[in-house]
């Protein structure tokens, strides 16, 4: 009798690890493509459109009053388009006037990277994703609200996860 019921157990035993073997094989498989991001440049390229690459990649701005989240007024998240990672809520978002989607501090500290950046002949603070190091944009410290700040991003940095309602 115990010989039967060890039997059938191994038995058992064998059909769950089979099914074991093969799901998280499969499972960790897509979730490593999902979350891995790009090592070189030239991965990048392949993941990026060619105006994501030049402004992410190549520290390139967008032309003022042009993009797409100038206006942009729903409740959510603004994330990195390049990797996803959360960089600024809809509640920091106002309007600077300056042409580029403005907001007053990040989600989280240390979600954005600043660099001093001496291009152009003048001293400003880079913004990067702390995550991918996609270039988002520049900081300033004259912002109108109580964080005297004034993140100033690409709109082909960053995209929009509306509020859950
Ligand atoms: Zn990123």
């Amino acid at each position: 009798m115990k010989s039967t019921f060890a039997i059938a157990y191994s038995f058992l035993f064998l059909i769950a690890l089979q099914a074991c073997g093969q799901n998280p094989s499969v499972a960790s498989q897509s979730t490593k493509s999902m979350s891995q991001l790009p090592t070189t440049e030239a991965e990048w390229k392949a993941k990026l459109s060619p105006e994501e690459f030049y402004i992410l990649r190549q520290k390139g701005t967008e032309q003022p009053f042009t993009g797409k989240f100038l206006m942009h007024k729903e409740k959510g998240m603004y994330t990195c388009r390049g990797c996803g990672a959360p960089l600024f809520s809809s509640d920091s978002k106002f309007d600077a006037h300056c042409g580029w989607p403005s907001f007053d501090k990040e989600v989280k500290k240390g979600v954005i990277k600043e660099t001093v950046d001496n291009t152009l002949g003048m001293r400003r603070i880079e913004i990067t994703c702390g995550k991918c190091g996609g270039h988002l944009g520049h900081v300033f410290d004259d912002g109108p609200t109580d964080t005297g700040l004034r993140y100033c991003v690409n709109s082909v940095s960053i995209g929009f996860e509306p509020a859950k309602k």
